[in-house]
């Protein structure tokens, strides 16, 4: 039984579906109203037929499991309500976070203030801690994967790589065993993967320490910080830890994301806090921020 289920089990039938509002690899993701309650959804329909053929089962079902794990851990990861299935489809019923993607964020504002971008940062860290604490890594965080809901406060989804580590498992008594080893084909997105995940490989909690570094980089320039005309030297400029910051870049955040900007994982800021993630919190970028206490996001305005 999943979250959500407790009557009966609903149907595509309880949903009036809507405008496709996001589409992935595998999934296209719909506004839709549940015709009892009038309340607003965003639910991710996947073919069958597509998983089968391209052999991603695994991947669905880590996203449900893990969606599960989170339910109702914290408000920034997106809640699954309830899943069903018809002959063709599967369906995640998802809390409808309306404001959209990060990207599309930075995008429209070409980059963001420092208020926003360390509130953002900010709320990104609790995020992680709670993951932290699960031992779930997320393994591909990105500004896509990143939505706010109806007050601007972050919604992290996508947990469709996502990995949950063994509380059991010896490598999470040692500090370098925030990893473990494991052969591993490319996950993630190529701009924002860590060089561990491209090198034979550890998976590891600090890996989603790498993907922040990046996010925060972004927010505050507009960019990635490792750009190029392909995967390929994508990778290469990851591995050789190759980008600049741009004139004019807050000298504290620079310090923050060189610190989480670190090739080798249990070197990131955070990566071997016995209370995750205290040193980030007390980095200086994170000056006078109360993270108890956040308060309303700063106000989406252009610099
Ligand atoms: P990928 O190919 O990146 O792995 P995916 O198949 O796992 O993607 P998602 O990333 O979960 O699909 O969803 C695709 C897009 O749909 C998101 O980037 C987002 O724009 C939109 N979306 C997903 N979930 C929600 C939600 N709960 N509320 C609003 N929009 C959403």
């Amino acid at each position: 039984m999943t979250p959500g289920d407790n009557v009966r089990k609903k149907t595509p039938q309880d949903f009036v579906f809507g405008k496709a509002i996001g589409e992935g690899s595998f999934s296209t993701v719909y506004l839709a109203k549940d015709i009892h309650t009038n309340r607003e959804y965003a639910i991710k329909v996947l073919e069958k037929r597509h998983i089968l053929k391209e052999n991603k089962m695994d991947y669905v079902m880590r996203e449900k499991n893990v969606l599960q794990t989170l339910s109702g851990c914290s408000n920034h990861f997106v809640h699954l309500h309830c899943t069903f299935q018809d002959n063709q489809r599967l369906y995640f019923v998802l809390t409808y976070a309306k404001n959209g993607e990060l990207l599309t964020k930075i995008n429209e504002l070409k980059k963001f203030s420092i208020e926003m971008a360390r509130y953002y940062a900010a709320e990104i860290v609790l995020a992680l801690e709670v993951l932290n604490s699960l031992g779930v890594i997320h393994r591909d965080l990105k500004p896509e994967n990143i939505l706010f809901d109806e007050n601007w406060n972050i919604v992290v989804t996508d947990f469709g790589s996502a990995k949950i580590l063994r509380k059991d498992s010896d490598e999470n008594k040692e500090p370098e065993a925030i990893s473990r080893r494991r052969k591993n084909s490319f996950v993630g997105t190529a701009q924002y993967v860590s060089p561990e995940l491209l090198q034979d490989t550890e998976v590891c909690l600090a890996s989603d320490l790498w993907a922040l570094g990046c996010i925060l980089y972004q927010m505050l320039s507009g960019e990635a910080p490792f750009k190029a005309g392909s995967e390929y030297l994508i990778f290469q400029k990851i591995l050789k830890l190759e980008y600049e910051f741009p004139e004019g870049f807050n000298k504290t955040a620079k310090d923050l994301v060189e610190k989480l900007l670190v090739l080798v994982p249990n070197k990131r800021l955070g990566a071997t806090d016995s209370r995750p993630y205290t040193s980030i919190r007390d980095h200086e970028f994170f000056l006078d921020l109360d993270f108890e206490d956040l308060g309303p996001p700063p106000r989406m305005m252009k610099e």
